[in-house]
Parts: C-alpha cells; sequence; structure tokens
C-alpha cells in the first residue's frame, strides 16, 4: 500500500518559523522553555516550547477584553465590520502560510488544510454582510398608540475555548460573528494547536492596526485545560463558546452555568448515515468513504455509524472496503496523500482499544487498524482506515472514539434504521443516502433524525458557514456560523414606546 515519505522535524520547524513570521507573529526560538509542548503529529516530534498563560496574564486578558468592550459596542455594527473584512483579506493573503501550520500542527492533509483557511474566509464574508443585518422585530401592540419592538446589543467579552481538530475555522466562525456583534474575545486554543493560534492572533492585530480599530478586541491565553477553566470561571465572560469533547462540555456548563454565564457548546458526535436499498451506491461510497477517512477520522461530523439495509450491506460493504484499503496513507503536506496521522499516541491507543472492544462485542474487522510508518516515525501514528461490521450497536459503537474507525450495522424495516440511527447519546450529524422521497422526507421530519444536521445523498462532514452548525443532547445544543447563529452573541431587549397620551395597560389590568 501507498505511504508517503516523511519530511523530518528540523525541517518542519522552519517552515512552522517562516510560516509564523510571515503572519507577523514571533516565531519562539528552539531554545525557549515553557509548559506548552508544541509537537507535530507528522513525525511526532516536538517543534518548540511556549509558555502557558499564569493566572495573572489570563486575569489582564479579560481585564483589557472588557475594557475594550465598552467602546467597541458603541462602534457602529457596519464599522465593525471593516476590521473583519481586513482580516479576511489577510486570510486570503496568508491561506497557503496557514494551511502549511494546520497541516503541521492537526496533521491535517494540504486540501483539507486549505479548506479549513477557506471556512475562515467564507465567514468573514457572511459576517461582514451580517453587520448591515442584525434585524430585531417589530411585533404588533395590543395597545393603541404603543410601539413594541425587539432589538439587539452587543454581549460582553466572548471566551472562545477551541478543540485541535479544527484549530482555526471554529475560532474564525466565532471571533468574526462576535466582533460584528460588538463583542471583544479572548480565546483559549487547543493545547495541541497553538502556533495556528498565534499566527491568527497575529493578522487579527494586523487588521486592527490597518483599519484603526483597537487592538484589545481580541485576546489570545495559550495553555491547557487548568487555562481554560480558570477562563471560563471569569465572571466577566459573558459568553463561553467551547468546542470540543463531551467530557469538556460535562464540566464546563455547570460551572457557567453556577455564575449564570452562558454558554455555546459543541461537543462530540458520533455521527450515523442510513444506507436505503434504492441508494446510488457509487455515490453513497464517495460520500461514505470521505466522510468515514477524512482528516483521518478526527472530525466532529466522521461518519462512525453506517446502517445499512440488508439486501445491500453486502454489496456496500465490499464497496467501501474495497476504497478504504486503496487510500494512500502518509505525509500529509504530500499532494496524493488522502489520510493524514492521528493527532499523537494517545488516539491511536483510544483507536486499538475501540477495535478490541468490538472484537469482543463479536465485531468483524474488514479492512485497517494496522500502524504505518512506524519505522519512519516512531514518535507519528499512522493508521489505515478501519470499517468494522457488528452485530448490534453495543456500548463501543455508542461512544465516539475520535479515529477512523467505521461501523456497519444492518436494518430491515426503515423504522429499524431511524431508532438505530438515534439510538445514541449525541446527536450532531446525519445523512441518508436513498431515492425514496417518502424515506428521504421522513429521516428530515420531526420523527426522523434527532440531529442539527440531517443530509440527503450527501456524508454527515464537510458543513458549509451559510447554515447553523451544532447538535443535539450530549452535543450541547449550541449553533455557531451561519442562519441566525448570531443571536446568541447578543443580548435582546424588547422595547415598549407609547406615544399617546393615554396609559392603557396590557392584559385589560385596570389600575390608577
Ligand atoms: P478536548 O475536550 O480535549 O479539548 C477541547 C478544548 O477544551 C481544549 O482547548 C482544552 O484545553 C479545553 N478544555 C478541556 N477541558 C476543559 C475544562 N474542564 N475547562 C475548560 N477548558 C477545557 O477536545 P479535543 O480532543 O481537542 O477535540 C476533539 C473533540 O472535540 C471531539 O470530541 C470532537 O467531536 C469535538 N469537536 C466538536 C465540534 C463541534 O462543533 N461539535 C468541533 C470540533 C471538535
Amino acid at each position: 500500500p501507498y505511504t508517503a515519505a516523511l519530511p523530518d522535524t528540523d525541517a518542519l520547524r522552519i517552515l512552522a518559523a517562516k510560516s509564523l513570521n510571515r503572519c507577523g507573529a514571533e516565531p519562539p526560538a528552539e531554545g525557549d522553555s515553557g509548559d506548552l509542548v508544541c509537537r507535530t503529529p507528522v513525525t511526532g516530534g516536538t517543534l518548540f516550547f511556549l509558555p502557558c498563560a499564569g493566572p495573572d496574564q489570563i486575569d489582564s486578558a479579560v481585564t483589557t477584553a472588557h475594557a475594550t468592550f465598552s467602546t467597541w459596542r458603541t462602534t457602529p455594527a457596519p464599522q465593525r465590520g471593516r476590521l473583519v473584512k481586513r482580516l479576511g483579506e489577510l486570510l486570503v493573503e496568508h491561506k497557503g502560510d496557514l494551511a502549511d501550520l494546520i497541516t503541521l500542527e492537526a496533521g491535517k492533509i494540504r486540501s483539507e488544510a486549505l479548506g479549513e483557511v477557506q471556512e475562515m474566509i467564507d465567514i468573514c464574508d457572511f459576517a461582514v454582510g451580517l453587520s448591515r443585518q442584525l434585524y430585531g422585530r417589530t411585533m404588533p401592540s395590543e395597545r393603541p398608540g404603543h410601539r413594541l419592538t425587539e432589538c439587539w446589543h452587543p454581549l460582553g467579552v466572548v471566551g472562545v475555548v477551541s478543540a485541535f481538530n479544527f484549530p482555526v475555522a471554529v475560532w474564525a466562525w466565532n471571533t468574526a460573528v462576535a466582533l460584528v456583534c460588538g463583542d471583544t474575545v479572548v480565546w483559549k486554543p487547543s493545547e495541541r494547536t497553538p502556533l495556528t493560534a498565534v499566527a491568527c492572533d497575529a493578522l487579527l492585530a494586523r487588521a486592527a492596526a490597518d483599519t484603526g480599530m483597537p487592538a484589545g478586541v481580541h485576546q489570545l491565553v495559550l495553555g491547557d485545560r487548568a487555562t481554560g477553566e480558570r477562563l471560563v470561571d471569569d465572571a466577566r465572560v459573558a459568553l463561553v463558546s467551547a468546542t470540543g469533547s463531551v467530557r469538556m462540555g460535562r464540566e464546563v456548563a455547570p460551572r457557567v452555568a453556577a455564575r449564570f454565564g452562558r454558554c455555546v457548546l459543541e461537543l462530540g458526535g458520533n455521527n450515523g448515515a442510513v444506507v436505503a436499498p434504492s441508494a446510488d451506491l457509487d455515490l453513497a461510497v464517495r460520500g461514505i468513504v470521505f466522510s468515514a477517512a477524512g482528516t483521518a477520522g478526527q472530525r466532529c461530523t466522521t461518519l462512525r455509524r453506517l446502517i445499512v439495509h440488508e439486501d445491500v450491506a453486502d454489496q456496500l460493504v465490499d464497496m467501501i472496503v474495497h476504497a478504504c484499503h486503496r487510500l494512500p496513507v502518509g505525509d500529509p503536506f504530500a499532494a496524493a496523500t488522502l489520510v493524514g496521522p492521528l493527532i499523537d499516541a494517545q488516539a491511536y491507543e483510544a483507536m486499538t482499544q475501540a477495535l478490541e472492544r468490538a472484537r469482543a462485542d463479536g465485531g468483524k474487522l474488514l479492512t485497517g487498524g494496522e500502524p504505518r510508518l512506524r519505522d519512519e516515525a516512531p514518535q507519528a501514528r499512522y493508521v489505515t482506515p478501519a470499517v468494522v461490521r457488528m452485530p448490534t450497536q453495543t456500548e463501543i459503537v455508542r461512544a465516539e472514539t475520535f479515529a477512523p474507525i467505521l461501523y456497519v450495522l444492518t436494518y430491515r424495516t426503515f423504522e429499524e434504521a431511524i431508532v438505530l440511527h438515534n439510538d445514541v447519546p449525541q446527536g450532531l450529524s446525519s445523512s441518508i443516502f436513498t431515492r425514496d422521497q417518502r424515506e428521504a422526507e421522513r429521516f428530515l421530519a420531526v420523527d426522523g433524525s434527532d440531529c442539527g444536521i440531517a443530509n440527503v445523498n450527501i456524508g454527515t462532514s464537510g458543513a458549509e458557514i451559510g447554515g447553523a452548525f451544532g447538535g443535539e443532547k450530549a452535543t450541547g445544543g449550541g449553533r455557531e456560523s451561519g442562519s441566525d447563529a448570531w443571536r446568541a452573541y447578543m443580548r435582546r431587549a424588547t422595547n415598549t414606546v407609547n406615544y399617546s397620551a393615554e396609559l392603557p395597560l396590557a392584559q385589560g389590568v385596570a389600575f390608577l
């Protein structure tokens, strides 16, 4: 099987420093010390050490963001849009640099890394348009001579906590929208992807300087879970937008609720696709393999469960196994590679253990799960995507293992497929492959998929920014990105204006 040779860590360190420099960020020196070990999954080698933000730095970042908010909120929204417009231009200019950093730190293949930067550019465009469309409603008042309206005001400081697998797109979803909404941002990126964060922070600072906007609208705090905890506990942070595992959300949500803060939670998924007997199988295989093996199975929307009608199961599974087996695994910088590395050894351990559990539950491994490039890079973790046929939806299938494992289940009746599909704790993304309109519509209907995203004849991953993104149940219920997700970043004020000389009370109440 294809495996591309790997670059060495020294070459990657030089590439990281050059990319950072071009983005206007000071690269860490090789001898620098710090608690944050910056590794590349491409070789598993260490690139740099960076300092974690201590309690004082976190406090000062929130203080600056909080102070800047008082002027930022009164800057007209279309003017705030100018900052985001400039950021978008700089992202276009540095698309290649940021994509290099994403590949270096998250291990994404080139085209997906470029796609992630494109997503940032797209959300900037969206947010610039939004800066003139933060609409409120006008409602008919029940009282004569009264006007009833609502308007949306900036909320405050938004704390963004992000995951390693979309190191910068998720930040852009939050930050571009939060900034036009009049909020300021403090970002705690994943401890596994600090360099992309340093580069984005520098680009945003440049955008602020170029447009004469206050630099304090954005603050970066590097660090691990402890840094995140300190940020989310700060009562001056009005909204915590946290992306990561269900475990993280379970910890963050009650802490923020205890101080009556707001949360947007974007947590784990366990995404399923139903394949009906009428499906176009060639099209389905392409959608399924991209969703299951793309980003080496490390997307929140990765397809993890395939629910196939028993009449087409054998044929479809053969096609998928054939396609997965031939996927080029290796250096994510190489043009031909489609599957890059897992983020670290822990992810590989989790995958191996899940496959063992699945086997113990009666599952049959049809392909994949083999390590690759162990001699060339003993510290990196490359693996071939696994396909496992399961007799039933056991506990391991109901859990999200953040690695490329596709479990295959079969169904007989459509009702059975829907029950199986929804019978997991998470509710992020879902899809159905069918040419039967009744099935497609039923899947999208109230008693169909219970996920925040439900697709027909495409896979579960690769959402566009125009729609609201997020999921139900243990996925946390948050929505980000397009549609009206911006409302979570603002506070609503309902206004009643009496322009008459009378004072009628609502509901016909009589008083004075
Ligand atoms: P993770 O939960 O380990 O970490 C995510 C972020 O949360 C990191 O910045 C981390 O430092 C921080 N964090 C962890 N515990 C915290 C705590 N108690 N308080 C404050 N901050 C804390 O997740 P990961 O391994 O980086 O990312 C993979 C997970 O993220 C998967 O479960 C994936 O499905 C999920 N994810 C979800 C979405 C979505 O939009 N729903 C998008 C991307 C990733």
